[in-house]
C-alpha cells in the first residue's frame, strides 16, 4: 500500500483550487495563446469549430498543451479544431457562407457538412433500441449479452470536446434530478428483465460532468441488484478535469460514493479514456488517480489510435508504461470509428497493428494488456491479430473480443491483407471464403 502521508491534500493548500473555465466556439477570440497564430488559422479554425465539436476548458488550455509545439503539439490537435479535420469542399462551402452569406446562409451549410460526416456510425441508432414492457426506453444500448450501456442525459458533454468525437450528435444535457431517477428507474427494470446482464457501462459524452447527487440516483439503485457484480464509468474527467475527484465541491462525495460500490461488493472500474502521455504529467492528473485508486476503485485506460496525436509506436509504449505506473491498466486500443473528421485521423490497419506490435516489444508483460488493436464495427468487436501468410496469400487475422451472437467471440478469422483498409467493410474474406462466416448469421439477425 502507498503511504498516504506523504501526499498533500490539494484542497489544504494555500493555493485556491482552479474554477472550471471553459471556451466554445463563439469564445475563440478569448483564447489567450491563439492570438499568436496567423489570421488564416483563425479563420480556418473558426469555419472547422462551426461543424466538429468545439470546447475546451482552461486547464486543458493552460496545463497538458506545450504551445512551442503548437501546431504538432498532440493535445492541441486532440482540442483544437485543424483545417484539415474537413475535406477540402466542405471547408470551402462554410468558409464561403462565413465569408459573405447571411445567418441563414451559414447555418445550412453547417447542417449540410454535419449530415454528410456520418454522425450516427455502426448503425447506432437503429439497432439496438431495447423495451420495457414494449415501450422503447432512450438512453439504453444492450449489444453484448453480459453488459449494458447506459448514456445518462445529464452525462452527455465532456469537461472539453476531443476533434475526432461524433458523440456530440447526441450532446443534449439537462441537470433535474428527477430525470435521473426516472431513468434509474427504467435501467434497472430493463436489468431485472435480463438476468444474463452482469454489467452495466455508464457512458456518454462524460457522465463525471454530472454532479455527484446525480450520479448517486443512478448507482444507488444498481447496488441492490445481486446480477450486477460490475459497475463501469466511462469518462475522459481524469485527463481534461482531474479537479473533479480533487478540488471540486463535491469531490469527496464522488470519492464516498466509489467506497459505497466497493463495499457492496461490486467491482467498480473507471475506464479512462487516454489518448497520450502528455496527458498523466501534471500533478493534479496524478493525484486525482492517486484518490481514485484509494477508493478500491480500479482504472482502466483505453482510446483510440489517431494519426496526427498518438500515431507511433513509442508514444503508446511510453503511454502504456505511465498508466502501469500510475497504477491504471491498460485495456484497449481502438482504431477511429467510420465517422467525423475521420480522414485527418485514420490509420490503415496494417499499420496499426505494426504500431501495436512495436509499442508491446518494448515494454514488459505487465503493460501488455491492452487489446488491439479493435474496431467497433457493426457485428462486433473485432481485433486484428497480426499479418501472417496462408499457401502464399497473405492475410489479416482477425477474431471477436464481442459480437453481436457471443458465441463468435474469440472465433480467428481471416481477410485478405490490404495496405489501405482503415474498417471492416473494406476487408475482404481470404482463401477462396466469398463470405465471412458470420455475415449470414448476422443477416439474419437484421431480418427479424
Ligand atoms: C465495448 C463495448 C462493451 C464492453 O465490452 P467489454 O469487452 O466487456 O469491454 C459493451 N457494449 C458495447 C456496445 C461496447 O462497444
Ligand atoms: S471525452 Fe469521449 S465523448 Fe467526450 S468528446 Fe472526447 S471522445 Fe467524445
Amino acid at each position: 500500500m502507498r503511504d498516504t502521508n506523504t501526499v498533500i491534500p490539494l484542497h489544504q493548500s494555500t493555493e485556491e483550487p482552479r474554477r472550471f473555465k471553459v471556451f466554445t466556439a463563439k469564445q475563440l477570440d478569448k483564447i489567450e495563446p491563439l492570438q499568436r497564430l496567423d489570421e488564416d488559422t483563425r479563420f480556418a479554425m473558426e469555419v472547422v469549430a462551426s461543424v466538429l465539436p468545439f470546447r475546451v476548458n482552461e486547464y486543458v488550455i493552460d496545463e497538458l498543451i506545450d504551445w512551442d509545439k503548437v501546431p504538432n503539439d498532440p493535445i492541441y490537435q486532440l482540442t483544437f479544431p485543424q483545417k484539415g479535420m474537413l475535406a477540402p469542399e466542405h471547408f470551402d462551402h462554410v468558409a464561403n457562407a462565413m465569408r459573405d452569406g447571411d445567418k441563414d446562409t451559414i447555418k445550412q451549410a453547417i447542417a449540410e457538412v454535419r449530415e454528410a460526416l456520418n454522425p450516427h456510425p455502426a448503425g447506432q441508432m437503429e439497432h439496438n433500441i431495447p423495451e420495457v414492457d414494449g415501450e422503447k426506453i432512450n438512453g439504453i444500448q444492450h449489444k453484448y449479452n453480459e453488459t449494458v450501456l447506459f448514456f445518462p442525459s445529464q452525462g452527455q458533454v465532456c469537461h472539453s470536446y476531443c476533434t475526432f468525437c461524433f458523440r456530440w450528435a447526441q450532446f443534449i444535457g439537462d441537470n433535474d434530478l428527477k430525470i435521473a431517477a426516472k431513468e434509474a428507474g427504467q435501467l434497472k427494470k430493463y436489468i431485472q428483465a435480463h438476468p444474463e446482464i452482469t454489467d452495466v457501462l455508464i457512458t456518454g459524452g462524460d457522465p463525471l460532468v454530472m454532479k455527484t447527487k446525480n450520479l448517486r440516483a443512478h448507482i444507488e439503485p444498481l447496488l441492490e441488484l445481486e446480477q450486477i457484480r460490475t459497475i463501469r464509468i466511462g469518462s475522459k474527467a481524469l485527463t481534461f478535469w482531474p479537479h473533479r475527484v480533487v478540488s471540486d465541491a463535491d469531490a469527496q462525495d464522488l470519492l464516498d460514493l466509489f467506497r459505497e460500490v466497493i463495499d457492496s461488493g461490486k467491482h467498480l472500474a473507471l475506464m479512462a479514456h487516454y489518448n497520450h502521455w502528455q496527458e498523466l504529467r501534471t500533478d493534479i492528473a496524478k493525484e486525482a488517480i492517486r484518490r481514485v485508486r484509494d477508493t478500491g476503485a480500479e482504472i482502466r485506460a483505453q482510446g483510440p489510435l489517431l494519426a496526427h496525436i498518438n500515431d507511433n509506436a513509442d508514444d503508446w509504449a511510453k503511454l502504456w508504461q505511465s498508466q502501469v505506473e500510475l497504477g491504471i491498466i491498460p485495456y484497449y486500443m481502438f482504431v477511429e470509428r467510420d465517422t467525423g473528421a475521420r480522414h485527418y485521423f485514420e490509420v490503415p490497419l496494417a499499420k496499426a497493428w505494426q504500431i501495436y506490435r512495436d509499442a508491446m516489444k518494448q515494454v514488459s508483460g505487465i503493460a501488455r494488456t491492452a487489446r488491439g488493436p479493435s474496431m467497433s464495427s457493426h457485428p462486433g468487436k473485432v481485433e486484428i491479430q497480426g499479418v501472417t501468410e496462408i499457401k502464399g496469400e497473405k492475410v489479416f487475422v482477425l477474431r471477436f473480443i464481442q459480437g453481436r451472437n457471443h458465441d463468435w467471440v474469440q472465433r480467428p478469422f481471416f481477410a485478405k491483407y490490404n495496405e489501405d483498409a482503415t474498417w471492416l467493410n473494406h476487408l475482404e474474406p481470404a482463401l477462396g471464403d466469398s463470405q465471412f462466416f458470420f455475415e449470414e448469421e448476422l443477416a439474419e439477425m437484421e431480418g427479424e
